[in-house]
């Protein structure tokens, strides 16, 4: 079976954001970028199922640390698709990757279920469109017999939905599907020196730039202290209903 790997680049969870001087995106000088955590689950299932596995990111030069992080835990192939500082949306982000899917004649698509920075959860329902595959998102289970897979995934109230169907198929990764293993040292250093095949975003998408542009950037604004309501219970309790009815105006 033909695995690819979707892996989105993303600032660290810790990053401290600060908005660029045009207001129209984040200042990128001082992130630690990581591999966008739902990823981690798509990688670790695509080497649990064996095969031939091809890790794909798209972005600057610096998504190749990503890509090597996911080679370094036990994937083979690699190919990164260069923007080369042009920016793109998520729209031709999918139609891009659906390229090069359609192109690779993968039968099995893993992703995360969102890119935790922009939490838009969305590139990979469009790439399977584009690529004319099935798709089923937030998956906690997995099992494939033969050419179907068959698919779990929660949803609320506690139920689940049970999915089979056959490849080329497209799947969006939720926590719990597996435990992300840690790359080991001899990955690590095999993963420095593993080729890694480069394509250019503008000639996968003819030359075509953002259709929807960043405008304004800003921080959410500076949460309130909360209060600290003293005294015995039933004192708390009525200082509380005070509260929330004339300050917070909830009840
Ligand atoms: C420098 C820069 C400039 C940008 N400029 C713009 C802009 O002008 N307008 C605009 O609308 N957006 C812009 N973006 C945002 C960018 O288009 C999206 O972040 C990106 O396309 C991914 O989409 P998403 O966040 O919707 O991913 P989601 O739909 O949340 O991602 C879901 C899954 O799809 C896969 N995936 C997503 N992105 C990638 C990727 N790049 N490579 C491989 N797999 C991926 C991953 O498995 C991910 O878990 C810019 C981003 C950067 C870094």
């Amino acid at each position: 079976m033909k695995i690819a790997v979707l892996v989105k680049q993303v600032p660290d969870t810790e990053t401290k954001i600060v908005i660029n001087a045009n207001k129209n995106g984040i200042d990128e000088s001082n992130i630690k970028y990581i591999v966008s955590p739902y990823d981690e689950y798509a990688i670790e299932e695509a080497i649990k199922i064996g095969g031939e596995t091809t890790v794909i990111s798209m972005g600057p030069d610096r998504c190749i640390e990503s890509i090597r992080t996911a080679l370094a835990m036990g994937i083979q192939k690699a190919i990164h698709i260069d923007t080369q500082g042009k920016s793109y949306d998520s729209y031709q982000t999918a139609a891009a990757l659906a390229k090069v899917i359609k192109d690779g004649g993968f039968d099995l698509v893993l992703t995360g279920k969102q890119g935790i920075d922009y939490d838009n959860g969305q590139v990979t329902q469009m790439a399977a469109e584009l690529s004319g595959a099935s798709q089923v998102m937030v998956i906690d289970k997995l099992t494939i017999n033969g050419d179907k897979a068959k698919v779990e995934r929660r949803i609320a109230g506690g139920s689940k939905e049970v999915y089979e169907s056959g490849f080329p198929l497209f799947l969006g990764c939720e926590k719990g599907l597996n435990t992300p293993r840690y790359a080991s040292l001899p990955g690590i250093m095999k993963a420095k020196s593993k080729p890694i095949e480069k394509k250019s975003a503008d000639e996968l998408l003819g030359g075509a730039t953002a259709l929807v542009e960043f405008t304004n950037f800003e921080l959410p604004p500076e949460r309130a202290a909360g209060k600290r309501i003293e005294g015995e219970p039933p004192q708390q309790a009525a200082q509380l209903v005070k509260l929330l009815r004339e300050e917070a105006k909830v009840i």
